[in-house]
């Protein structure tokens, strides 16, 4: 009798963790933290009915949703096949690229050339970079949806919101304040606001920011400051344009291996305005 009765109460112990183990669908605790594309709620097959309570009870971060533009998308589509001219394939760029309406962030005067492969003039001397450089310098910094990046050089705000197209951890450093303030307006404005802009010296980095996956520098250096590398995680890439200013400049990848070593290649000729240490 007492067989039975042991019998039938395991099998109902099996019984129901079986049931469980179908319907209790746990929130998957990586979900919606990267800021990402939605992840989808996982069903996470349970092996016991006591579920741990406190990972379905875990709140999920709202994700990141960069904004969306239909004006002058045909002219992005024409910017872009520009770009994919040059070899660039990578469709991951290629979106981002399509994606962010260039035309918002020129002053009104170049209006009509937003979305020509060249750079503008954006006042105090600086410039909107060409948007082939704007691509291959992010395709150069194998983003993910969890990296932590820095730009050093804001201008118009650009290039930070093409970064959000992969990642929400943007953080960017202009030197001019004029066109720190007018950025962070703008990206604002645009619904950017996932960006974290401050005033500054961008030799120095943002220390308590740091580490970066990521750095990128939209100015040309006389060397790479050693307080960027000291920033940049290992495993992490910077892109950097390092030579004399106003002349043909070396663009860098610097790249810092998981055991702290640091290599510096050097990938393309290009045109940068200086890196400064102090507003002009
Ligand atoms: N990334 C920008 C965009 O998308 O519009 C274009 C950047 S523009 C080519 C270079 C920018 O670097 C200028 O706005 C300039 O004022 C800024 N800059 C120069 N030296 C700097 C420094 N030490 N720290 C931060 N920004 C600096």
């Amino acid at each position: 009798m007492a067989v039975v009765f042991l019998a039938a109460v395991a099998l109902a112990a099996i019984l129901s963790a079986y049931w469980l183990s179908g319907h209790e669908a746990l929130a998957d605790p990586k979900a919606h933290s990267t800021g990402g594309p939605a992840l989808r709620a996982k069903r996470t097959p349970t092996t016991t009915a006591t579920a741990p309570a406190t990972q379905a009870a875990t709140a999920p971060t709202k994700p990141w949703r960069p904004p969306r533009f239909t004006e002058r998308r045909h002219q992005r589509r024409r910017m872009v096949r520009v770009i994919e001219g040059y070899a660039l394939t990578d469709q991951s760029v290629l979106k981002a690229m399509t994606a962010v309406p260039r035309h918002r962030f020129v002053p009104r005067k170049h209006l009509s050339r937003a979305y020509g492969d060249s750079p503008l003039p954006i006042g105090y001397g600086q410039t909107i970079s060409q948007p082939y450089i704007v691509a291959e310098m992010t395709r150069q910094l194998k983003l993910k949806s969890d990296s932590r990046v820095l730009e050093v050089g804001t201008g118009s705000g650009y290039q930070a919101a093409v970064l959000t197209e992969f990642t929400p951890h943007v953080y960017t450093i202009e030197i001019i304040e004029a066109l720190a303030t007018a950025a962070k307006k703008r990206l604002n404005r645009l619904g950017y606001t996932v960006v974290k802009t401050r005033c500054g010296d961008g030799h120095y980095g943002w220390p308590e920011a740091a580490p970066f996956d990521a750095i990128i520098v939209t100015a040309a250096a006389g060397h790479i400051p050693a307080p960027l590398i000291k920033q940049l995680k290992p495993g992490g890439r910077m892109i950097i344009p390092v030579g004399a200013p106003f002349a043909v400049q070396s663009l860098m990848l610097v790249q810092k291996d998981l055991t702290g070593v640091v290599r510096t290649r050097s990938l393309m000729a290009v045109r940068f305005v200086p890196l400064v240490s102090k507003s002009p």
